[in-house]
Formats: structure tokens, sequence, C-alpha cells
């Protein structure tokens, strides 16, 4: 069976409502693995305490974004509980043609235009271990207003919906083992066939293995 060509890098998405415990992992993924990097979206909400423009997002304006949205400056961009969210698609062209693994995380309408445009990107859907679990981790993290919250938890239910569209689903319960969960994820999406190949392109032409690349 043909594979299809990959860029040298990999993609990863990953989806969760808000709540499920998705940041903390992913954070604790970059610390441990210094070949994947996380993509700053652009975003519209405004900074949460403690967040920095650049860093944990590129905060703009809502007129800024719709000026980038039609340049086609996104790869993907969607509007999640009342406000934009985008990826920059140069930033995740360079890295990816250079070989860098970048993660997203996104929502599901954002995961659905990047399968369109990168069928080999791998969708990893983090789920709280219950309802009321998310219920809880939003309250505790007491930086949303109490409206947010509810609206957060409102809309949990509709990005559940779309987990079946995840090639891998962790449940976080346990946060060593999700964790441990993803960093195994990442490493066989690593090792996929059309990955291998993208990556060893002249040790694949040594050892005579034709690939829809060569
Ligand atoms: P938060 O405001 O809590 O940082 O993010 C809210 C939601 O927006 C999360 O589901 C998150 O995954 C999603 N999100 C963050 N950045 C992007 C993006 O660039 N594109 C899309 N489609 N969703 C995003």
């Amino acid at each position: 069976m043909p594979h299809a060509p990959a860029t040298a890098g990999s993609l990863f998405m990953v989806v969760a409502p808000s709540g499920a415990g998705k940041s903390s992992l992913v954070n604790a993924l970059l610390a441990q693995d210094k070949a994947i990097k996380l993509s700053i979206s652009y975003t519209t909400r405004q900074p949460r305490p403690g967040e920095q423009h650049g860093r944990e997002y590129f905060f703009t304006s809502a007129e800024d974004f719709l000026v980038k949205r039609n340049a086609g400056e996104f790869l993907e961009s969607a509007e999640v509980h009342g406000n934009y969210y985008g990826t920059s698609r140069i930033q995740i062209a360079e890295q990816m043609q250079a070989g860098t693994d970048i993660l997203l995380e996104i929502d599901w309408q954002g995961a659905q235009q990047v399968k369109k445009q990168f069928p080999n990107a791998t969708g990893i859907f983090i789920l709280p271990p219950s309802i009321q679990a998310l219920e809880e981790r939003l309250h505790k993290r007491g930086q949303d207003e109490p409206h947010v919250i509810t609206r957060r938890i409102l809309a949990a239910g509709g990005e559940i919906a779309h987990a079946p569209e995840s090639e891998y689903v962790i449940i976080n319960q346990d946060f060593a083992t999700a964790l441990s969960e993803l960093t195994a994820i990442i490493k066989a999406a690593r090792c996929r066939f059309a990955q291998q190949a993208a990556r060893n392109a002249s040790l694949f032409t040594q050892l005579g293995i034709h690939t829809a690349l060569s």
C-alpha cells in the first residue's frame, strides 16, 4: 500500500474540553521532550493573570484578527467560547519543513481544518475522568469569571461529541499515566513509515526502500 508523502516534522493536535487538564499535560510533555514545539496561537480573548503575549498566545484585537484571517495568514481559525483563535500558517510550514515536530492545542473545528490540509496529522483527544471532575477543575483554576466558567461547562459536551474524530484518546484520571500515554503516542507517531521515510530519506534510498517520496 503506498504511503502519503509527509514532511520531516510531525504535526500533533491536542483537543479537549476546557478543564480536562490539557495545558498541564502539554506543558509537562514540552518540558521533557525538547524536539516538539508548541504552536503559539493568536486569540482575541483577554489574557488571564500571568499569561504573557507571545508565550501562551499572541493576544490581539478582533479587528486585527479578521484582517489576518482575510489575508489567509491562518492555517486554521475558529470562534471558541465567544473569542477568535487561529494558528499561524507561516510558523507551522517553516518549522515542519525544517523537521521540527509541532503540537497544536486547538478545538475540534480547527482540528477538522488541519486534518484536511495535513491528513498525516495525529489527533489526540483528552477526556476528563467524569463531568464532575471537569467542573471542579474549572472552578479550582479560579482564573475565569463565573459566567465564563458556566459557558465553558455548557460547551464541554459539544467539544466531547467530537472525540471520535481523533485517532487517540487519553482519559486524564491520573496525571502521570496520562502523560506517559501522551509520550507513547508521540513516539509511535514519529515511527510511522511516512515520517521515518521523510526524516531518513537518504537511508531509505540506500536501502532500496521505495516510497511515495522517492
Ligand atoms: P483557552 O481560552 O482556554 O486558552 O482556550 C479555549 C479553547 O480554544 C480551547 O479549546 C483551545 O484548545 C482552543 N484554541 C486555542 N488556540 C486555538 C487555535 O489556534 N485554534 C483553534 N481552533 N482553537 C484554539
